[in-house]
């Protein structure tokens, strides 16, 4: 199969919205984006082997590609709209372009997302993706918004990608994988915490490297509390209480959502954390000082044990 039928089959299937002018076909897409609106666009590239396992299936591989970028569009509050695919592929494999098709397009679709250009070439297996999105003037949540007092908060679960990258030699189908490769990107918390919350950030190379950008950004220091960290059974049930905190304060590819907003927003958070039935969890607050302190339960500063997993070398 030749490059132009490969991109004939990605445009069969890539969703379609009243907003765009021209999609797929042209040498580029013409988009109408909502008067008042500011546009908010992000990328990011997944490596074969380093991003996401050698050997991951096609389709779990388009989940992926895309919910990363999808979750950086969460953590700003934005609405999703459009996004580009640019593949590099080691050889033109209708197969493999269907099942990556299946894994991408249903999770574009959930969420109202339309596949609207990109490229192809030969090489080394890679997806970068552009994905695009809608928030209205001044409402984005920035990194730059957190207040010494505010309560920090985070969505979901933490560590279990990370658990399952750790696990992944010894137990390669561990009931953890799902949540490296499939990871759930927070859009509709997103989309509802604008106005709840000062600051937000997601949660892709772990909690504290995370919530120290916040903190840079803003001007601020925190406090999380280790023994708060909200943590899923399967990974209480797979590692020891040392393990674990490591890869919930540590790990990464957990894409929750990490926020930051004033102790009267309480209320409102647990009434949204119903709402949308998903976890949200208190674990810090926002300090005058400056980067992340963690403490365990006894208020003394933790410290990530020495010998951990490589992902942490
Ligand atoms: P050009 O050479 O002018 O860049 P291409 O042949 O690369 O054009 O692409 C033709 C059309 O197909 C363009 O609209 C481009 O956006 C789209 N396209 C190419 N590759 C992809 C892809 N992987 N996913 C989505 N659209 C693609
Ligand atoms: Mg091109």
């Amino acid at each position: 199969m030749g490059e132009f039928d490969l991109i004939g089959r990605i445009r069969a299937r890539a969703g379609t919205r009243g907003d765009i002018v021209l999609g797929i076909g042209d040498d580029a897409a013409l988009l109408a984006p909502p008067p008042g609106r500011h546009l908010v666009v992000t990328a990011d590239t997944l490596n074969d082997g380093v991003h996401f396992p050698h050997g991951t299936s096609p389709a779990d591989i388009g989940w992926k590609a895309l919910a990363v970028n999808l979750s950086d569009l969460a953590s700003m509050g934005a609405d999703p709209a459009w996004c580009t695919l640019s593949l590099s592929l080691p050889q033109s494999d209708a197969v493999w372009i269907d099942g990556f098709l299946d894994g991408f397009l249903s999770l574009a679709e959930r969420h109202g997302l339309a596949l609207v250009g990109g490229d192809t070439t030969r090489g080394p297996l890679s997806l970068s993706v552009t994905a695009m999105g809608f928030v209205a003037a001044g409402d984005a949540l920035r990194r730059d918004g957190a207040r010494v007092g505010d309560d920090v908060w985070v969505t979901g679960t933490l560590g279990d990608a990370a658990g399952a990258l750790a696990l992944l030699e010894r137990d390669p189908t561990h009931v953890l994988r799902a949540r490296l490769d499939r990871p759930t990107p927070r859009v509709s918390a997103g989309l509802a915490l604008v106005g709840l919350a000062n600051a937000c950030v997601d949660v892709s190379d772990g909690l504290l490297a995370d919530l120290g950008h916040v903190c840079a950004r803003s001007g601020v220091g925190a406090r999380v509390e280790m023994q708060a960290l909200p943590a899923s059974d399967d990974l209480r049930g797979s590692f020891d209480n040392i393990e674990r905190a490591a890869l919930q304060a540590g790990g990464g590819d957990d894409y929750e959502l990490c926020f930051t907003a004033e102790v009267s927003s309480r209320d409102a958070i647990a009434r949204l954390a119903s709402s949308l039935d998903l976890r949200i969890t208190r674990i810090g607050r926002i300090t005058g000082g400056d980067g992340v302190i963690a403490v365990d339960a006894a208020g003394a500063p933790w410290r990530p044990p020495r010998t951990g997993y490589d992902h942490f070398g």
